[in-house]
């Protein structure tokens, strides 16, 4: 009895010392990193919702339910732990009495019957992991098992540890059947009855070893663990919740982070070249939220499955690039928590060479993050969707570009003459400001443009948005949306060559000085025309007004002209009646639908279209999968890998569709090109088309015979 509480109290103080010097460790490399009061700030003003989301994400294990098997073995294993704190305080007590019962509840035959159903419930979830880890071995899987490049010999040790956990328990709770000390009726305690059972015919003195033995074990498997998870990627199990409470709310999709310095938002004209951090350009220029996230990655890869980039060949992987800014943090930790230059000249010479590494830099230059890697990302959102503790990749690799662009002047080539159209224009392609209403003079009834203020009569400004105004396949989806509006007798106007750039190519490229000079524009511009209310016809447009400009003082109602056209269906003001008989597949547009949930309406208003048969592309909704152009990729080349337009009108071909429907100009233009390029090759029928839901709902609406396919719509030139 002394020596079995000798040995597990030993354990514990050496386990506690060691995994606490670890945690001590751990925070002060977070402490490292830039201040973020706002997430404090949030984290107070949610306290309710905080419960509420610890209670669904955390205990819920909402993110992971959604992988129904590796999310119910998941879900087992940690409610299986929860309940199992119990038995840790059981294998304590019998440290000092044999006897020993949980006060109050400890004889109670339900518990031992959780117990035991929990200690199954994780010997089944860790078998389910196993077959899930031999069936995606990405030895033989390569790029295409999720697990590719995470550290996978760590995995399989916890997987190892959570075995010994459960077979320590219960070995010595079935001895203690057969000693006489097991302290709830023996059948609840089905599991421990079992092995009771196997080890009875060893006699009471082989079992009273055994319990001994066993519960020394236990407790020794329990201590190896903890200290196990403060060096490994299991350090989630401490640090998911907190990596929760401190996200972004509802998640961080939709708007961007302002640019922030010392916890401060930047004011560039104020701004400090040397006091100031200009975007990410060094790892402790992450705050210690960027490094909680840094900490708190399990490598599940579920990010990596769902992200194009990664889908079609490009180097790029959200959970890589997460994995290497944590290796390289620790790496550099000694450098960065030393008290002096003194202290870090005495550092070994890998730890002062980790130091001097570039953070975004080609490999073979001795860079953290490949600039290929850096500039592959389209800003989709799979991963932040999908990351199941909520760590925030869009807002670091959005944080490395700033960086790069206004500091290193570094961005791929063919993004200057973006910068410099949106900086001379207002607009991307450079397109005289006049040109922004030509599309208006197409149509055969008078759309009014804001002169000064709004009139007073107008409900609406139709925010166009320079594809919708100057690219012509998109022009043909403004001129319907208008065409429905005045249908419908919605009173809107334009701002016509007042109109610029929202600013969010720029912004996403990280260029946040383009970005705000555009933004503080429009926002006077508004303003100066008393506009309250705004329908905006690109999702990047629509985000980006209705997310972004509060940022910076402009607040308007904003909606997606897709809502708009959807209750004005609802409501009777817009009849489809002409028949469309077509097979289409909608694509969602990923910053409608994943970045602003906007997922219903554009399928309201297709299946209120008599003769449309519509049908799922498998990648759709939360899940949907890019089209390429998002994050400043439309202006980019795509050079590595497959093209994401080229993948996407591939999973669309295969349910044979006359028309693929989409709410964006963006993924019109990228979808349509994908099109072009397979009618060319025969690999699509000529009459496939890609329009806006719009155009499909204007031609129901017309009355008669509607307008022919191509008319008014986007048709792609065979
Ligand atoms: S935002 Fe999209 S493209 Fe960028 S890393 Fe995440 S999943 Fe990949
Ligand atoms: S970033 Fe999130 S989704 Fe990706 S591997 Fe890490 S925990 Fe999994």
């Amino acid at each position: 009895m002394v020596l079995r509480m000798i040995i597990g109290l030993g354990l514990t103080v050496i386990a506690f010392a060691v995994a606490g010097r670890r945690l001590w460790w751990l925070k002060r490399l977070a402490f490292s990193g830039q201040p973020a009061p706002e997430r404090v700030a949030y984290a107070r003003e949610h306290v309710g919702k905080d419960v509420g989301t610890q209670l669904t994400e955390v205990i819920g294990q909402r993110k992971l339910l959604r992988w129904s098997l590796p999310g119910a073995a998941h879900a087992a294993t940690f409610w299986g732990f929860i309940v199992l704190l119990l038995t840790i305080i059981e294998a304590y007590g019998d440290l000092f009495s044999r006897t020993f019962a949980i006060p109050g509840i400890g004889h109670w035959a339900f518990i031992g019957f959780i117990e035991d159903l929990f200690s199954v419930g994780v010997l089944a979830g860790i078998i389910t992991f196993t077959v899930i880890r031999l069936r995606n071995d990405p030895h033989r899987e390569g790029r295409a098992s999720r697990f590719f490049g995470s550290h996978t010999t760590a995995a399989w040790v916890v997987l190892g540890m959570i075995f010994l956990v459960i077979a320590t328990l219960l070995l010595y709770r079935g001895a203690q059947q057969n000693t006489g000390v097991f302290p709830y009726p023996h059948a609840w305690a089905f599991a421990s009855w079992v092995v009771g059972k196997a080890l009875s015919p060893l006699g009471s003195g082989v079992n009273s070893v055994l319990e001994a033995t066993f519960i020394v074990l236990q407790l020794a498997v329990i201590l190896g663990f903890l200290v196990i998870v403060t060096y490994s990627k299991h350090l989630h199990i401490a640090l998911a919740p907190l990596n929760v409470l401190f996200s972004r709310r509802p998640n961080a999709l939709g708007p961007l982070e302002p640019m922030r310095s010392n916890g401060k938002v930047l004011d560039f004209e104020e701004a400090d070249p040397d006091a100031d951090v200009f975007g990410l350009g060094k790892i402790e220029d992450f705050t210690w939220k960027g490094m909680l996230d840094l900490g708190t990655c399990t490598e599940c890869g579920r990010c990596q499955s769902q992200c194009p980039a990664w889908v079609t060949g490009k180097p790029l992987s959200p959970k890589q690039v997460i994995l290497d800014l944590r290796d390289h943090a620790f790496a550099k930790a000694p450098w960065i928590l030393a008290a002096s230059d003194e202290e870090r000249q005495q550092l070994p010479e890998h730890v002062r060479a980790e130091a001097e590494r570039p953070l975004v830099a080609a490999l073979d230059a001795g860079g953290v993050i490949d600039p290929d890697v850096l500039w592959s990302c389209t800003n989709c959102g799979a991963c932040v969707e999908e990351c199941p503790v909520d760590i925030e990749h869009i807002d670091h690799i959005d944080g490395m570009r700033r960086h790069q662009v206004l500091i290193e002047s570094a961005f791929p080539t063919e993004a200057a003459t973006m910068l410099k159209n949106l900086e001379n224009k207002a607009n991307p392609w450079g397109m005289a400001e006049d040109k922004r209403a030509d599309w208006i003079t197409e149509l055969d009834f008078d759309v009014p443009v804001v002169d000064g203020k709004i009139g007073a009569d107008v409900e609406y400004l139709f925010w166009v948005g320079c594809a919708g105004a100057l690219e012509d396949r998109a022009k043909k989806a403004t001129k319907a949306i208008a065409e429905l509006l005045h249908t419908a007798g919605v009173k809107f106007a334009v701002l016509g060559p007042m109109e610029a750039c929202t600013g969010d190519p720029a912004r996403r490229l990280g260029n946040e000085f383009v970005f705000s000079m555009l933004a503080q524009q429009n926002i006077e511009t508004l303003n100066d025309a008393g506009v309250r209310k705004i329908v905006a016809s690109c999702p990047h447009c629509f985000n980006t007004i209705a997310r972004e400009y509060p940022q910076l003082g402009g607040n308007y109602e904003v909606i997606h002209h897709t809502q708009l056209l959807a209750r004005l269906v609802a409501e009777g003001r817009l009849k489809p009646q002409t028949p469309v008989e077509e097979k289409l597949t909608y694509h969602d547009p990923c910053f409608l639908g994943r970045h602003n949930r906007v997922f219903t309406p554009p399928r309201e208003i297709l299946e209120a279209v008599p003769g449309i048969q519509a049908q799922e592309m498998h990648r759709c909704k939360e899940r949907g999968f890019c089209c390429g152009a998002g994050g400043a990729r439309m202006w980019l080349e795509e050079r590595i890998g497959k093209r994401i337009n080229t993948e996407r009108i591939e999973e669309a071909l295969a349910l044979d569709p006359d028309t693929v429907s989409t709410a964006c100009p963006y993924c019109m233009v990228m979808l349509g090109d994908a099109v072009n390029a397979k009618k060319a090759s025969g690999e699509a029928k000529q009459s496939l088309e890609v329009i806006d839901v719009a155009q499909l709902l204007v031609r129901s609406v017309r009355s008669g015979s509607g307008s022919s396919r191509g008319e008014e719509t986007g048709a792609q030139a065979g």
